[in-house]
C-alpha cells in the first residue's frame, strides 16, 4: 500500500531537498546525522529554486523603495544585548565562546538592519528619509525545541524575506496598508494563491498583561498604546479587503504585537491554513538603539516605530507547505525542471534523426536560460516514462519529438497549468525554430513575475542526469 507522500518526498522528488533519513551509500551515514537535526540540506534543484526566488524578491523590493541588505550570520553577543535578545530569547539562540568573547548565530536579522539605518543617519544626516525600508532574504539560526523540528516546516535553519520598516507614527498606518499590498501581489502573481476573504484570514497577537516585563519586554503603557495602533491598523485592512479577523492574547512577539496573516493553501477540502505573512510592530528596538533620540533630532519627531514585515515569512516553511498542498507543483519560474525533451525513439533508421533533434532542441532551451533534460523513449513505453516523470521531478513542461513530430514539422509540449496538462503544438521545422516557439509559450507564464519584479530570473542548467 502507497502511503501519501510528504513535502519532504516532494522535496527530495524535485531534488529541492535530501530527506535526512538519507543514507549516503559510500559514508555508510544519513544526512541528517551529519548535518544535525532541523538543519536542511538543499540540493540542486533547491539551489536553482532559492536563486531565482531571492532574486525576485530582491527586485520586487528595490522597485517598491526598499534598501537591499545582506547582513553577516554570526557576531558579537553584545549587538544581541543591546537588542535585547540575549535576555528575551537567549534559550532559542546558538551562543558560543571564540577568544574568550561571546559570539552568536543570528536568530534574527533585526539589530543588523537598525544598525544600517544608524550608520546611514551618522553619515548623511536628516538626507536619510522616512519610512526607511531595508529587505534582506536573511538566513537565520533558531534552536527550536528538537521534538518541534520537522522537515522545512520547522527547521532551525531558515530564510525570511524580511524587512524592517522605520517609520513616523503618522505615517505608520499607510506603511502597514501597502505592506499587506505587497503580500497580496507576492501570493498573486508569484505563486498563484489568491488571497480573498475565503482564503485569508488576519490575527491580531497580543502581550499576555500578566507577562509584562518577565517574557514581553517593555512597560504596559507601550503595549497598551502600541496594540491600539496595531487594531486601528488590522481593522483599517480588514475593511479595506474585506477580510475577517481575530485576536489572541500572549501570542505577540517579545518585543510588541504583530498581525499574523494566515492562508489557505490548496484548493477544495485539501487545502490547509498556514501561518505565514506577518506584520510586527516594534516600540523595544527603537528605544534600545536610541532610535526616539535620533529621530527627534533628525526628524523633529520622537513618534517612531520599527515595523518588522515578511510577506511569506520562511522560505523553508513556506516551501514545504507549498509542496504538501499543491503536491509538489510548483510555479514555472521556480520549478528545478522546467522542460523535460523525451527523443521517442522506434526503428533503427530515424532513431539518429530523432535524437539529434531532441537533443540540439534541450541544448537550445538550455542556452535560453531555462532548466531542462534530455531523455529517450519508445512510443510503447512513452505513458509509463510519463507518468515517472511526474511521481518524480515532475517537469513543468514534457516536450515529445518523434518521427511523426519531425515529419509534420511540429514538436508536441505538455504544459502544467492551473491545476491540469495542456497540450499543444508548436511549429518545428528545425530545432532552434522549435525553441523559439517554445520560448513564447514560456514567456506567457513568467509574465506576471515580470510584471511585479521588472525581471525574470533565468538560471540555466542541464539536468540530463536527474531524468
Ligand atoms: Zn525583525
Amino acid at each position: 500500500m502507497s502511503q501519501e507522500k510528504d513535502h519532504m518526498d516532494y522535496a527530495q522528488d524535485l531534488d529541492i531537498a535530501a530527506r535526512p533519513d538519507l543514507t549516503i551509500s559510500v559514508l555508510g551515514t544519513d544526512v541528517g546525522s551529519l548535518l544535525g537535526h532541523g538543519i536542511p540540506l538543499f540540493t540542486i534543484g533547491g539551489g536553482y529554486l532559492r536563486s531565482a526566488l531571492s532574486q525576485i524578491l530582491v527586485n520586487f523590493h528595490a522597485r517598491r523603495g526598499y534598501y537591499i541588505a545582506e547582513t553577516p550570520i554570526v557576531s558579537s553577543g553584545a549587538l544581541f544585548e543591546l537588542s535585547g535578545h540575549m535576555g528575551y530569547y537567549k534559550q532559542n539562540m546558538f551562543v558560543f565562546q571564540v577568544e574568550g568573547k561571546e559570539y552568536a548565530v543570528k536568530p534574527m536579522n533585526c539589530p543588523f538592519h537598525i544598525l544600517i539605518f544608524l550608520s546611514e543617519v551618522t553619515r548623511h544626516r536628516n538626507k536619510v528619509s522616512l519610512p526607511f525600508k531595508v529587505f534582506e532574504v536573511g538566513r537565520v539560526h533558531r534552536l527550536e525545541p528538537s521534538g518541534s523540528v520537522y522537515g522545512l516546516l520547522r527547521s532551525r535553519s531558515f530564510t525570511q524575506d524580511d524587512a524592517h520598516i522605520i517609520t513616523l507614527g503618522k505615517d505608520a498606518v499607510n506603511v502597514i496598508t501597502s505592506v499587506f499590498d505587497e503580500m497580496i501581489t507576492i501570493y498573486s502573481k508569484l505563486f498563484n494563491v489568491e488571497m480573498n476573504p475565503s482564503t485569508v484570514t488576519l490575527r491580531l497577537s497580543l502581550s499576555d498583561k500578566s507577562k509584562i516585563g518577565t517574557d514581553f519586554m517593555g512597560t504596559k503603557d507601550e503595549w497598551e498604546k502600541a496594540e491600539d495602533f496595531l487594531r486601528g491598523a488590522l481593522e483599517a485592512i480588514a475593511s479595506k479587503y474585506g477580510l475577517r479577523y481575530t485576536a489572541a492574547e500572549g501570542e505577540a512577539a517579545f518585543y510588541g504585537p504583530k498581525i499574523d496573516v494566515l492562508v489557505k493553501l490548496g484548493s477544495g477540502q485539501e487545502g490547509k491554513e498556514w501561518q505565514l505573512g506577518t506584520i510586527q510592530f516594534d516600540f523595544n528596538l527603537p528605544r534600545r538603539f536610541k532610535i526616539f533620540d535620533a529621530a527627534k533630532e533628525l526628524y523633529g519627531s520622537e513618534d517612531v516605530y520599527i515595523i518588522h514585515r515578511a510577506l511569506i515569512g520562511s522560505i523553508e516553511r513556506f516551501l514545504g507547505a507549498y509542496l504538501d498542498n499543491y503536491k509538489g507543483r510548483l510555479p514555472f519560474v521556480l520549478a528545478p525542471l522546467q522542460f523535460a525533451v523525451l527523443a521517442i525513439k522506434a526503428g533503427d533508421e530515424f532513431d539518429k534523426r530523432v535524437e539529434d533533434f531532441a537533443l540540439s532542441l534541450h541544448r537550445a532551451l538550455v542556452a535560453k536560460g531555462f532548466r531542462s533534460g534530455y531523455g529517450e523513449t519508445t512510443r510503447t513505453s512513452l505513458s509509463g516514462d510519463v507518468r515517472l516523470l511526474e511521481s518524480g521531478p515532475k517537469p513543468a513542461a514534457i516536450v515529445y519529438v518523434g518521427r511523426r513530430e519531425i515529419e509534420k514539422g511540429s514538436v508536441t509540449v505538455s504544459i502544467y497549468e492551473g491545476g491540469s496538462r495542456r497540450q499543444t503544438s508548436v511549429n518545428a521545422s528545425d530545432p532552434l525554430g522549435a525553441a523559439d516557439a517554445i520560448e513564447s509559450l514560456a514567456s506567457r507564464l513568467e509574465e506576471p513575475v515580470k510584471e511585479i519584479a521588472g525581471m525574470v530570473p533565468r538560471i540555466p542548467g542541464d539536468l540530463s542526469y536527474q531524468l
